[in-house]
């Protein structure tokens, strides 16, 4: 059109579309997922702000909350379209021309290389998917504060926009049109429509609409031109319904003659089924059914499952639904903007009605490696997300989350039969399943740094934390271990839990303070992560033990008969060593039982930093 307004893609749009047309993907049904998905965003933005202003709603049709797919074969069009909030032409050039989210640049990379599609979703630009059957595509949108305007684009690093002065006004929200191209023909298939909202959107919040063709039989009067009449029945009728008009016959054979012919007629036909899994009995809900709904969650439809998830319902003053799961994978970004930019990835409904994806209130920072959603009962509906913010049952219902979340992360422990190993035998039995096998030491890959933090920050759940903790030990043989586990192999008489922090395991195996520990048969933990000295700082006891640094002041290994003998004999070398050292901050220098062929070792006082410290210190001063 010679008025529009014509604009090129940002650069990177223009590359992600390129690699999208000309992609050898076989998976091309994506498209339709994604579509849907920003049609029920487009909802549910609406339906958020009726909230606290009905107005915006409108009325009559506008108010209808549905996504409508029709087809057109005849023109080889697919469209699509929802009453959500719409956009207005500005809109239309950020949202479909540029690319807000951050590293998608990563994500292209990966796509170009891969040639997977299916994370398209996660990354912000899963409208652009459109390319891979369409090879010109139309978005139609009427936004309220706006004109109706159709963008317009063929992929080729330009797109259009136009005030729309030709088509049937919207009312509001969004149409998009996809021009398909030859080898797209599929998806003019009614039952492959059916097929792929079955598959991929059963999750969807709201009704899904198929402008479907419908055979029925219609009476018409058998007079006039018989013959042609005739023809046409033979060919679309059953055999079986001949017959019964042949029955009919008999019946009516004095009245005047009717008969049977096939029409096509079309209705919109519902596809899912929109209630919500989270208002389902937990009973009922198949593991498959928990898997599609993460993956419909997350945008995330690769074959990885989730390690676990919850499903339940509080009660009592604060009344909420919620489902959370501890995903495959930790995402790349997890821990860098753990505190700045830290968001939460719960969903939050009020009432079955999307609130925010971005509440930041319902979980604490460390646990926002979670999904999944909360829905409640029991906060107000016609408030801001400001007030919301601010409501007491909030932090109640964060409690709950946590408990539950820490529950559910023991449970992947406790039905894990590497996990149970030394534990009791009749656990080892009840775990019978293949899957669990190995799923603790994935999570705790994964996710074990969020762990840690957790026990840093959350002085209440400390101790259920701190049971979550796996390490490698001096008899942990390469394997993970417990500190239960640990406590359970403790030596009669030992008080302390021992543990060492280094650079890595293998140096500090071979490391002077565990000589005599060794020999003696003490257990100690290797600590070689940096975060640990911190960690260490917070975690003081266990199941009333408290944990010694082995390098420390303060190690005590039982008493020796001969200990106090030495003491005195060598009292006036330590006298003249101390004074020769003063200069050179040491504080004492004092006989020791913990070593075995090394003569001496620098030890750090009780609250000093550890040598371990003073180097992460010194490396993050850099
Ligand atoms: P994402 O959905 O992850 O944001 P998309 O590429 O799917 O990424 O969509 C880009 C943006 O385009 C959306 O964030 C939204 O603002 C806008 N958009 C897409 N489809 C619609 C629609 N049907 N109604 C309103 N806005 C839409
Ligand atoms: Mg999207």
């Amino acid at each position: 059109r010679s008025d529009a307004q014509k604009f090129e893609f940002q650069a990177e749009v223009s590359r992600l579309m390129d690699i999208i047309i000309n992609s050898l993907y076989s998976n091309k049904d994506i498209f339709l997922r994604e579509l849907i998905s920003n049609a029920s965003d487009a909802i549910d933005k609406i339906r958020f702000l009726a909230l606290t202003d009905k107005e915006v709603l409108g009325e009559g049709d506008n108010t209808k909350l549905d996504i409508q797919i029709k087809l057109d074969k005849q023109n080889k069009i697919l469209s699509i379209r929802d009453r959500g909030i719409g956009m207005t032409k500005e809109d239309l050039i950020k949202n479909l021309g540029t690319i807000a989210k951050s590293g998608t640049s990563a994500f292209v990379e990966k796509m170009q290389t891969s040639g997977d599609l299916n994370l398209i979703g996660q990354f912000g630009v899963g409208f652009y998917s459109v390319y891979l059957v369409a090879d010109y595509v139309e978005v139609i949108s009427k936004h309220n504060d706006d004109k109706q305007h159709v963008w317009e684009s063929k992929a080729d690093g330009a797109f259009a926009i136009s005030e729309d002065t030709w088509n049937e006004p919207l009312g509001r929200g969004t149409e998009i049109r996809l021009h398909l191209r030859d080898e797209a023909g599929e998806y003019l298939e009614e039952s492959k429509l059916k097929d792929l909202v079955k598959k991929y959107s059963e999750f969807i919040n709201f009704p899904i609409y198929l402008w479907a063709s419908k055979e029925v039989d219609v009476e018409v009067p058998a007079d006039g031109d018989e013959s042609s009449d005739e023809e046409e029945k033979s060919e679309s009728s059953s055999g079986e319904e001949e017959e019964s008009e042949k029955g009919e016959d008999e019946d009516t054979e004095d009245k005047p003659k009717t008969k049977k012919v096939k029409e096509t007629t079309y209705e919109w036909e519902l596809l899912n089924d929109v209630k919500a899994i989270w208002l389902r009995n937990p009973k009922e809900v198949t593991d498959e059914e928990y898997t599609k709904f993460y993956h419909s969650l997350t945008k995330d439809f690769s074959d990885d499952k989730p390690l676990a998830w919850s499903h339940f319902t509080a009660e009592g003053d604060v009344e909420f639904k919620a489902v959370l799961f501890v995903p495959p994978k930790a995402p790349d970004d997890l821990y860098e903007s753990y505190h700045d930019a830290y968001k939460s990835n719960l969903k939050l409904y009020v009432r079955r009605v999307f609130i925010s994806d971005e509440f930041n209130e319902l979980l604490p920072k460390y646990l926002n490696f979670l999904r999944g959603l909360v829905d409640s009962d029991t906060l107000p509906l016609n408030v801001s997300r400001e007030m919301l913010q601010q409501h007491s049952s909030l932090k109640t219902i964060k409690k709950k989350l946590i408990r539950k979340a820490l529950d559910m992360i023991r449970r992947i422990a406790d039905e894990d039969p590497d996990e149970a190993k030394d534990k009791d035998k009749k656990d080892v039995e009840n775990s019978s399943d293949d899957e669990k096998k190995g799923q603790y030491a994935k999570f705790w890959n994964q996710f074990g740094k969020s762990i840690k933090l957790g026990i840093i920050e959350d002085a209440t759940n400390r101790n259920r934390l701190a049971k979550l903790l796996r390490f490698e030990s001096t008899k942990s043989e390469g394997k993970l271990t417990s500190l239960d586990q640990y406590i359970s192999r403790m030596k009669s008489g030992q008080k302390d839990i021992f543990y060492i922090t280094g650079v890595n395991k293998e140096l500090l195996e071979k490391s002077p303070f565990l000589e005599r520990l060794k020999k003696k048969g003490y257990e100690v933990i290797f600590f070689t992560n940096p975060i640990d000295e911190y960690l260490m700082q917070y975690l003081m006891e266990y199941e009333d033990k408290k944990f010694q640094n082995v390098s420390k002041e303060g190690l005590k290994l039982g008493k020796d008969s001969k200990d106090k003998e030495l003491k005195e004999s060598f009292k006036e070398l330590t006298k003249w060593w101390k004074g020769v050292l003063a200069s050179e901050n040491v504080e004492d220098v004092k006989i020791s039982n913990r070593l075995d062929d090394t003569p001496c070792v620098v030890v750090t006082s009780k609250y000093g930093w550890s040598a371990n410290m003073e180097r992460i210190m010194q490396s993050q001063s850099l």
